[in-house]
């Protein structure tokens, strides 16, 4: 999926699985975890890509993250052009890595590489339950 759009797609109809945003509504963020090869993935799925398993659960992804990488994104696709600037980055939630977007109320020069963030579930303009980052 594309996570320049992150936010304004529907996370559901490209994952079938629901479930997510129940756990979104609660304020949990979760990905799924295949059993039979115990691989963990973000955004969820339903089946695993790697040994086609549907053996799945659901697991919580925990506070603390290390940022990985960021990039500022200044131009946004055709419609949500008022969405821009904003920081898109790439956090590692103990080996699972989540593509998401930094709360705009942090000041860009205390983003960093390394920093510790967490996520949180917020409610978008569209009534679509999405989540930012904040530094932790
Ligand atoms: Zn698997």
């Amino acid at each position: 999926m594309s996570f320049d759009k992150f936010g304004q797609v529907s996370f559901t109809s490209q994952t079938k699985v629901g479930a997510f945003v129940e756990y979104l509504d609660k304020g949990e963020l979760r990905a799924t975890y295949c059993q039979e090869c115990g691989r963990t993935f973000f955004p969820p799925r339903a089946d695993c890509s790697w040994c086609l398993s549907s053996n799945m659960e659901w697991v919580k992804i925990e506070d603390g993250g290390k940022l990985v990488s960021f990039t500022k994104v200044n131009y946004g696709p055709t419609g949500f052009e008022s969405d821009v600037p904003y920081v898109l980055a790439l956090v590692d939630f103990n080996g699972v890595k989540v593509f998401g977007r930094i709360n705009k109320e942090v000041p860009e020069e205390q983003i960093t590489v390394g920093m510790t963030v967490k996520a949180e579930t917020v409610t978008l303009a569209n009534e679509q339950l999405s989540y930012i980052f904040n530094p932790a």
